[in-house]
């Protein structure tokens, strides 16, 4: 009946006009995303459940959408799960009436304490069922168990924990752990969500009175005319997705008027971080040439520090966002206080796209981004302040209530420049080098350098030169100075595993695996060993430090070569970043 109503047949359990959705629904939806291979195949999983919920439970959609990311809210709220192992293990312990000793050396042969939950409970019969949990009910103590701090939080925590498992079914204990710990695991990076979004509106249109007349309009998901209009409709949601990224402004807007309405109620709005743009790395100064064939194209001094979006409101007050959408305006209160002074006369709202870099004052020359790194992060206090910063603006992508994202990078720098004001050692606009020869951006990278900068951006000036994520996220190249030395990029590597040493370094570790995050799939992919570059005193280091980290298993999401197994595994709780 229900696949009948709402023409969704692949949602596992079947939920209910009106109420509330069982979290088994989701757990089970998740758990047939983690056993299917295919982006297209998960894609549709996730559409047909979100269909079901749209149609019955519409006010399920929002948390439907956060516990499939596994987020609580916004990025900039600064609400994270990402609860300690030891904590769940308790958890589990106590809602299944084993040892935790027991638990301990499950999860070192499963390598996700998820399935030894869901394990656990499986042989576990009790007095009374309790009743069955909900999603939104889920939701809600996932938000309570996240915002417990300070003294006996712990005890706290284990005891909501333990009050969830004792009530969760099949799937659900596996799921519930995953999200607690912070990692689902299920391969489903954000833009898959948003296109399953995209994909239930296209089928199941909003707005229609119940039972829904036009349950799935496209009959065959193979058909071309199926195929060109979800790649127009999501990339409408995923537009307006970078350009306000929030779930709370977009899934009431795409309840109440469909794409168009979350076209309408989801664009650039000062206090809100848009998603930033980002580069692409290239070999050298020829790729650039190539690559930006009959483009005019600046090359900008790539500073070495960390990004700041910059929003100014209307009624003066100022927020300032990292490059992941967190808030940090309390750990620059200085930037804040001096912005005034850069503003020119026609300023009321602004969003500016800038690089905080380390700053000199006596010497006027930039800093390490190691020094940069020492600075509060939060709640600094402006006269405590021991690291100066200077600001290098780079863009301008919203002036006085009319967002710039679709002008031309040409366009926008010629407003920012007109519109703000430099104080040198304060706020500086991205030094830039406009010429196109090989020569000119030889030259330009090697003073980049004698600059303290990373390199060189180099951006087209009117050829795609929109600031549309979605459409290109990565529409600007560097690059770095290590290709003038021959060199190629470093690479932030995941240590596996250690291989035990012999003769002098018996006892340590001689060498190790290193791996790369990958993030469509949330695994960790095997990359390199490496055994070189090491001083006896770092060997020793690393030895004591993993000692504590070894498990007797690789965990589910390592993906590695089985003649490369390293004789410890590790959790995987270092990143080192390796010259190549
Ligand atoms: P990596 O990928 O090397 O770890 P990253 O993730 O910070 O570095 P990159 O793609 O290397 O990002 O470079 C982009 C970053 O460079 C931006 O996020 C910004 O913080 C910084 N940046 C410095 N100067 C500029 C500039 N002139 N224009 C744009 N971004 C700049």
């Amino acid at each position: 009946e229900i696949a009948e109503v709402t023409g969704v047949q692949t949602c596992a359990l079947p939920i209910w006009r009106g109420e509330a959705t069982p979290y088994l629904a989701l757990a089970k939806t998740l758990e047939s995303i983690e056993a299917t291979s295919g982006r297209l195949r998960t894609i549709e999983i996730l559409s047909n459940y979100l269909r079901s919920v749209m149609v019955q439970t519409p006010s399920d959609l929002l948390p439907s959408i956060y516990m499939t990311l596994n987020r609580l809210a916004p990025a900039w709220e600064g609400i994270e799960l990402g609860i300690g192992e030891g904590l769940l293990m308790k958890a589990i312990a106590a809602s299944t009436g084993r040892s935790v000793a027991q638990i301990k050396a499950d999860s070192g042969k499963l390598g996700d304490l998820g399935l030894v939950a869901e394990q656990s409970r499986g042989g576990q019969r009790t007095m009374f069922q309790p009743a069955h949990l909900t999603l939104a009910h889920v939701f809600s103590k996932l938000g309570e168990i996240a915002a417990l701090t300070g003294h006996s939080s712990g005890t706290k925590k284990v005891e909501k924990i333990q009050a969830l498992l004792v009530a969760a079914r099949g799937p659900e204990a596996r799921y519930l752990i995953r999200s607690l710990a912070g990692k689902l695991r299920i391969g489903l990076a954000e833009q898959s969500v948003l296109q399953a979004l995209a994909q239930a509106v296209v089928q199941t249109p909003v707005g229609q009175a119940y039972p829904p007349p036009l349950h799935t309009v496209h009959k065959s998901a193979e058909s071309d005319k199926f195929k060109e209009e979800l790649a127009k409709e999501s990339l409408k949601l995923k537009t307006s997705y970078c350009e306000c990224p929030t779930y709370d402004i977009m899934i009431p807007a795409l309840l109440e008027g469909g794409i168009a309405g979350v076209s309408l109620k989801c664009r650039l709005t000062p206090g809100i971080p848009l998603k930033p743009m980002l580069a692409h790395p290239t070999k050298g100064v020829q790729e650039v040439l190539t690559r930006f064939e009959n483009c005019r194209f600046t090359c900008e001094w790539k500073y070495d520090g960390e990004r700041a979006q910059i929003h100014l409101h209307e009624d003066g007050s100022v927020n300032i966002f990292s490059r992941n959408q967190e808030d940090n305006t309390t750990k620059f209160p200085d930037i804040i206080a001096r912005l005034k002074k850069c503003l020119g006369g026609k300023v009321k709202s602004a969003v500016l796209d800038c690089e905080a870099v380390a700053w000199d004052r006596e010497k006027k020359s930039i800093q390490p981004f190691q020094i940069l790194s020492t600075r509060k992060r939060k709640d600094a206090v402006e006269e405590e302040i021991k690291v100066q910063v200077c600001v290098f603006a780079f863009d301008l992508l919203y002036l006085n209530g009319e967002s710039l994202v679709t002008k031309s990078f040409e366009d926008r720098r010629g407003l920012l420049r007109e519109h703000f004001t430099v104080v040198e050692g304060e706020f500086q606009f991205a030094q830039s080098m406009d010429g196109n020869t090989i020569e000119e951006i030889q030259e330009a990278l090697e003073e980049s350098i004698r600059d303290n900068c990373e390199g060189l951006m180099v951006k087209t000036l009117d050829v795609d030169a929109t600031y549309e994520i979605a459409r290109r996220s990565h529409n600007w190249l560097k690059l770095k100075k290590d290709y003038l030395e021959g060199v190629g990029d470093t690479l932030d590597l995941v240590v596996l595993g250690g291989y035990l040493g012999r003769g002098k370094r018996a006892g340590k570790y001689g060498g190790f695996l290193l791996a790369c995050y990958e993030p469509d799939n949330e695994e960790y992919q095997s990359i390199c060993k490496i055994g070189t570059g090491f001083t006896d005193e770092d060997l020793a280091t690393h030895a004591a430090f993993f000692k504590d980290h070894v498990t007797d298993k690789p965990k589910a999401y390592f993906s590695f070569d089985p003649s490369h197994v390293p004789d410890h595994w590790f959790e995987p709780v270092q990143v080192w970043e390796v010259k190549c």
